[in-house]
């Protein structure tokens, strides 16, 4: 089992992940859970920066979470919609350290990200990626697609502001919590941008899997939605 410090600066005791408290100071561990964005390439139990370290694939623990973030200064322009978007950190994981890399962007690690933590008695926390919204759709209610849906149209214009819309056109990023819609990571736009012709199209390809009732309200719903927000755009 992996092995993580207390955060209490006069403590600091090294405790075992599954660890409710502290065994010394009692107090409650700080376990903190992150996503290392983009196509790393990471094994399990590798540590980076000296104390993240590695569950499974891009999903790390901070073994040291009384210490600081590393992060340095200067903020690389990756992490700069984040902060911007942290009014909408339901729906978008913030940005908790970077590591810088040579020869490549800064590693991203993200918290509040779309993970989920099942806590086991005695063991170590199982923490796996939130269920992908592309599996979950068929099986929802047409209320709970409806909703999913009504929140990535609020988060359109926002992300779109942010150079970073283009993340609302990869169903790859989507997850759900619940009735929640989160993104697993932003995708900043290059090239062309995301018109929101596209993101009718993605959504016009989900609703020709639903049933024949639900496609003609969903359509409904897709039309309306958009006639809408052009009008808004217009204005
Ligand atoms: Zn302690």
């Amino acid at each position: 089992m992996a092995m993580l410090d207390c955060h209490n600066p006069a403590c600091q005791t090294s405790n075992f992940e599954g660890n409710q408290f502290c065994q010394n100071c009692r107090m409650p561990l700080i376990r903190r859970y992150l996503w290392a964005m983009g196509e790393g390439r990471y094994d399990p139990d590798e540590v980076l920066a000296g104390r993240y370290l590695c569950k499974s694939k891009n999903i790390f623990l901070d073994t040291k979470p009384g210490l600081l973030p590393n992060n340095s200064a200067e903020v690389p322009a990756q992490v700069v919609p984040y902060l911007r978007l942290s009014p909408w950190q339901l729906h978008v994981p913030q940005v908790y350290d970077w590591l810088e890399r040579q020869a490549a962007s800064p590693l991203l690690l993200l918290e509040q990200a779309a993970l989920w933590v099942e806590r086991l008695e005695g063991q170590a926390p199982n923490v796996r990626l939130l269920p992908a919204l592309t599996d979950e759709w068929g099986k929802a209610t047409a209320l709970r697609q409806f909703n999913w849906l009504w929140q990535m149209a609020n988060l359109w214009q926002p992300l779109h502001s942010e150079q970073v819309g283009s993340s609302l056109l990869k169903p790859e990023l989507f997850k759900v919590e619940g009735s929640l819609f989160r993104l697993l990571e932003l995708r900043l736009d290059r090239g062309d941008e995301p018109s929101l012709a596209q993101l009718g199209q993605l959504w016009q390809s989900w609703g020709a899997i639903a049933s024949l009732e639900l496609r003609l309200s969903y359509n409904k719903f897709v039309r309306s939605w958009f006639k809408a927000k052009f009008i808004t755009l217009n204005c």
